[in-house]
């Protein structure tokens, strides 16, 4: 029997372990994809790192943002066959439900998230179903494509589908780690007027800055709400939330303006509070949960790419080999120098 490397959580909480194991048979309906690239993110360091994220079978392999090659199988309708290039939806997603027949595979009735549900693609080869993988045009090369299926296309669908973000409105942004940095460089792609960068970590804010943001405050060094007032005197129109905390949650409602939208990126078990009906209702503000992303942002960012008006170049910031897969986790762990995303390139042995 054919076998592969896998890097696979065995203990949640402990390090990868790299097994030699059967390269996978797709089921009916789903395709053989030879993974070029898989991107790591902070889901993996709940993981294999703090260990704080239920799975629901260990081992199982790691690795949700990943694009590659269609290696065996394909849709009976032929849409997807052999040599395609694709990305998988980061999520498997079942085709079938009501969700996933209005485009909102996200929200999918019987989603299996590749590393907590279904084997992910931290290995040479990863099954995926041909409803939800999503072709990769040939301007996109396979590391961009595949960090753009999670840390990219989770900030588009919330500043767009449910920020309903419109050129000219002045949008935050509360943690600038990955999806922060990246909703930062799509805000001024979408033609916010000013961003505000709100971040604790002097480097995450530097980050910020240098990726088109106007001015970056740091809540532990003086009331931010102050200080923006000077910058943006009315509020913002659109504040995105990236960290999943009660208190950050509080903070991005805080800084709205009158009609202003709070947009929640950042899960967590926290409970945040509304600000007094009184104040919330009378200046008509939303808060809103964005979760993941529909396959049309994914399909809308490759066509921004190839087209060039999407820059994406400064989004990996190191590569690791899969042998490495523990060294490259590290690296995104300890959030050092300017690191956007980190890469596994399971072909480069
Ligand atoms: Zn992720
Ligand atoms: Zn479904």
């Amino acid at each position: 029997m054919a076998t592969m490397k896998a890097a696979r959580l065995v203990q949640p909480g402990s390090p990868l372990e790299i097994h030699e194991v059967p390269i996978p048979t797709p089921e009916p309906g789903e395709v053989l994809v030879r993974v070029e690239a898989c991107g790591l993110c902070g889901t993996d360091i709940h993981l294999a790192v703090d260990g704080d994220l239920p799975v629901e079978r260990t081992p199982i392999t790691l690795g949700h943002e990943a694009a590659g090659v269609v290696a065996g199988a394909g849709a009976d309708d032929g849409s997807v066959k052999e040599g395609d290039r694709v990305a998988l939806f980061p999520a498997a997603s079942c085709g079938s439900c009501h969700f996933c027949r209005i485009g909102r595979e996200s929200l999918c009735d019987r989603s299996k998230v590749y590393g907590m549900a279904r084997d992910g693609a931290l290995a040479e080869y990863v099954t995926a179903p041909a409803a939800s993988v999503i072709a990769l045009p040939p301007e996109v090369p396979f590391d961009i494509g595949a960090v753009v299926t999670d840390a990219v296309a989770t900030p588009f669908h919330a500043l767009r589908a449910r920020g309903a973000l419109r050129a000219g409105e002045t949008v935050g942004v509360v943690g600038c780690g990955g999806l922060g940095t990246h909703a930062i460089i799509l805000a001024r792609m979408m033609g916010a007027s000013c961003i505000v960068a709100i971040d604790t970590d002097r480097r995450a804010l530097e980050r910020a800055l240098r990726h088109g943001a106007d001015f970056a405050l740091n809540p532990s060094e003086g009331d931010v709400r102050k200080s923006l007032r000077t910058a943006v005197p009315g509020g913002l129109d659109l504040v995105l939330e990236c960290v999943g905390a009660a208190k950050t949650v509080q903070l991005a409602i805080r800084c709205l303006g009158k009609s202003g939208r709070a947009v929640l990126i950042g899960v967590g078990p926290e409970r945040p509070e509304l600000p007094p009906l009184v104040a919330f209702v009378g200046r008509e503000q939303a808060v809103l949960g964005s979760f993941g992303m529909d396959r049309v942002d994914i399909e809308d960012l490759y066509g921004l790419i190839a087209s060039g008006r999407l820059n994406l170049s400064e989004s990996i910031s190191a590569r690791y080999p899969l042998a490495k897969a523990n060294d490259a986790l590290q690296h995104l762990a300890r959030k050092e120098d300017a690191v956007v995303r980190v890469l596994v390139e399971p072909r480069d042995r």
